[in-house]
């Protein structure tokens, strides 16, 4: 498995083209450095696999060094050199992994060792022993739980402050691992989302999701779904593409998706995001800021994109009430937004007093685990059932 180190500086220096015109002169090198009968294979974004049937160790390991110093010589585009390095993770059978996919998985593992050890090769053997870094085994064994459906969608209402009806979700992953059982996102979310396996994830997420929408559409409950992207999904130039084609597939008006965004994401590279995104808005799909406050905000943003909603961050709303200064930073949010003509959501509330000093404040939307944690499909309708029971009674 070989993933080009920072190739995302290429693509966002000199553009999309240039970038495809390097993964061709690494195809192109790739294809010399084999044998006949050695299969290479693009996965996506920058990363390739090479498999090498039939050969002994001292075979592949020649390989690996072949390609390693492939790739020495700089790829000349739009008359610039430049100096392209790869992770390069390697494993074999039968001593690896007994069929196809453990050793994709380990070699995948030993890839995102190399990459963690800034580049190089690794293989997968050196890190097979009980001393594996827990979560670099996690991770190799992503690609699997994605095929398997080990990945399960949680959603968190979120509560209309004039009305106290429920109309919006927030759709939240889990890993269903059949060993360590249920695993939140903040442990493989940040290590896969600076890798091509977001795009499979993400794609996998808003798919479900939509289908999840759909169904409350049918139940006669129309109900808006939000959806999490990482920085990477927005550098996508086919996410717009690939956004529309499941709207179509699950039968879902466009207005009942939101995505959200982070501000770091938008800001790491303006011109590719502002142009992905300008296409997902013109669409009708909703646009959020997610974790507002927490990002180098640059409020020309705010004007600029096409967004509909503000997140103000958990770490300002939770304890609004006991500090002065996040309630001034709530405060001035929603006055921000509201001023700028966009919704204002307030995550992370979990008490009934904050809940009420949004409402005085004309915060538009709450969620937090006061009004519910996120829960799985079903038990968010048996929740929505009780309280509309509650509310009538
Ligand atoms: P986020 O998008 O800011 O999601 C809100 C997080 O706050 C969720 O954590 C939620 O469970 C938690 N939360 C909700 N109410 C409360 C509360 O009252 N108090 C506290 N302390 N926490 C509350 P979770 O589900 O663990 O997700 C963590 C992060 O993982 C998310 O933060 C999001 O950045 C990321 N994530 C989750 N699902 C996806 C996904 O499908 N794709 C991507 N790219 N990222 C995801
Ligand atoms: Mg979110
Ligand atoms: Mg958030």
């Amino acid at each position: 498995m070989l993933d080009l180190d920072r190739f995302k500086e290429i693509n966002d220096t000199l553009g999309h083209a240039a970038g495809d015109d390097v993964l061709r002169e690494v195809a192109s090198r790739l294809s010399k450095v084999t044998r006949k009968g050695d299969s290479i294979a693009r996965l996506g974004g920058d990363e390739f696999s090479i498999l090498l049937p039939n050969a002994s160790e001292t075979d592949a390991a020649m390989v690996v060094s072949r390609v390693s110093s492939c790739l020495e010589e700089p790829i000349v585009v739009q008359d610039l050199p430049l100096r392209v390095d790869a992770s390069i993770g390697f494993a074999a059978f039968p001593r690896d992994g007994g069929d196809a996919d453990l050793l994709i998985q380990h070699a995948d593992v030993a890839m995102y060792a190399a990459k963690a050890a800034n580049g190089g090769f690794a293989m997968y053997e050196r890190f097979a022993d009980p001393h594996t870094p827990d979560r670099l085994a996690l991770i190799g064994e992503l690609r699997g739980a994605l095929e398997r459906e080990e990945i399960v969608l949680y959603y968190q209402p979120q509560m209309t402050l004039s009305t106290g009806g429920i109309m919006a979700v927030e759709a939240l992953i889990r890993w269903q691992h059949p060993q360590r059982g249920l695993i939140p996102p903040d442990e493989f979310i940040p290590f896969v989302q600076e890798t091509g396996l977001i795009k499979p994830l993400t794609h996998y997420v808003l798919d479900r999701a939509l289908r999840q929408c759909r169904a409350w559409m049918d139940q006669g409950r129309p109900m808006k779904v939000a959806v999490n992207l990482a920085m990477r999904n927005l550098l996508d130039a086919d996410l717009p593409v690939d956004v529309a084609d499941l709207l179509k597939l699950n039968g879902v008006s466009t207005d009942l998706l939101v995505l959200e965004i982070t501000e770091s994401a938008v800001i790491s590279d303006p011109l590719r995001t502002e142009a992905v995104l300008a296409r997902i808005a013109k669409m009708g799909v909703r646009l959020s800021v997610d974790d507002f406050g927490t990002g180098y905000s640059s409020l020309t943003y705010l004007t600029r994109l096409p967004i509909d909603e503000i997140k103000i961050d958990r770490s300002f709303v939770t304890n609004m009430n006991s500090s002065a200064d996040k309630e001034v930073v709530v405060r001035s949010t929603i006055d921000l937004a509201r001023n700028l003509g966009k919704q204002v959501v307030a995550e992370g509330v979990e008490t009934a007093g904050v809940l009420q000093r949004l409402e005085e404040l004309g915060c538009h939307l709450v969620q937090g685990y006061y009004v519910s944690r996120p829960l799985p499909a079903e038990e968010l309708d048996a929740w929505l059932a009780e309280s509309a029971s509650l509310s009538t009674t």
